[in-house]
């Protein structure tokens, strides 16, 4: 999880705003029309490569981000142990996987940086695998969150991709070279120094923290529009497990009506690889080893078809007509 920078930014000015591709995931019309149950937004702006429903989580994260200071600290009694900063947070502290209030500096807004107040994040599994040193390389205190979404309210003096008042989402990184070919190509989370979104090492040498706070402070290049109307608590989960499930559906021609969609297991990203498959009108078949997930499979996601995959004969009857 952590990622290390060896020199200084080299970025020249010229790089810091390139051009970038469309927001696919975000003002896909199908997704809107369907999965959103609305008419499809006016045309994104511009930005970048995104990502791909939303949890239980960002709700609860939404009640808690939307406390006042006073109230963050003093909740469940803590406020002793509150550290000095600008940004309050839920943090980890040791690998027991229990969150407490915390309170950290971010940076000041640079150049190129927008700061937006946090309204939901996404509860990801990685928030469970790090906040627990399930790698063995976790830096405590520790911030989760990478599925993140706010509103602008303070942009640099170079930024024009944004402006105050924008819904904007940042998903698992928020730094990387700018420099190499895979930065270029708009596949920073391939470069080999980009910095993960929480405990990631950026160019400051601080150790990066997450969405389960107050606001954040990103070049903007790591940010993206969501679009007007959109649900801010539906656009974070889709900077993660939504991309996850997004991109390799595209990929592979999965958008279009009638083909066959199988998934296999209904957590995180399968539940969503379910929305999606029906808003695209494909013929969807959840494989899972609990019965107890059939209903909702079938009756709350719309699933065509639900099969317990230790089942030879339930397997044999259903997997091969599958394009997916
Ligand atoms: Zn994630
Ligand atoms: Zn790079």
């Amino acid at each position: 999880m952590r990622s290390h920078w060896c020199r200084e930014d080299p970025t020249p000015a010229r790089q810091l705003r390139p051009e970038r591709k469309p927001n696919k995931i975000l003002e896909d019309p199908f997704l809107h029309a369907r999965f959103l149950g609305s008419s499809p937004p006016p045309k994104i702006e511009r930005r970048a490569p995104v990502r791909g429903e939303v949890g239980a989580g960002s709700w609860f994260l939404c009640l808690l981000l939307s406390l006042p200071p006073s109230c963050f600290c003093s909740l469940i009694g803590m406020a002793a142990e509150c550290e000095s900063g600008n940004c309050h947070a839920w943090a980890a502290k040791d690998p027991s996987g229990t969150l407490s209030p915390y309170k950290f500096n971010r940076r000041t807004v640079q150049s190129g940086d927008i700061s937006l107040r946090i309204t939901h994040c996404g509860v990801c599994y990685a928030d469970v695998i790090w906040t627990r040193n399930q790698h063995n390389d976790s830096v405590y205190p520790l911030v989760p969150g990478h599925e993140i979404a706010g509103v602008v309210t303070e942009v640099g003096s170079d930024v024009n991709g944004f402006k105050v008042g924008d819904h904007v989402c940042v998903g698992t990184y928020v730094n990387s070279c700018r420099d190499c070919e895979n930065c270029n190509s708009f596949l920073e989370n391939h470069c080999s120094k980009f910095v993960f979104t929480f405990n990631g090492v950026d160019t400051d040498g601080t150790v990066t923290k997450g969405g389960y706070s107050g606001h954040i402070v990103v070049h903007e290049r790591y940010c993206y529009k969501i679009p007007d109307g959109y649900p801010l608590e539906k656009a974070a989960p889709l900077v993660c497990a939504g991309i996850t499930v997004y991109t390799p559906m595209i990929r592979h021609n999965m958008n279009q009506p009638g083909k066959s969609l199988g998934v296999i297991g209904l957590g995180g990203l399968g539940h969503m690889a379910v929305k999606f498959g029906k808003s695209f009108g494909l013929k969807v078949t959840v494989f899972s080893t609990s019965e107890s997930k059939r209903e909702e499979a079938i009756s709350l996601l719309g699933a065509d078809n639900f099969v317990i995959s230790s089942d030879k004969k339930q397997m044999e009857a259903h997997g091969l007509w599958l394009e997916v």
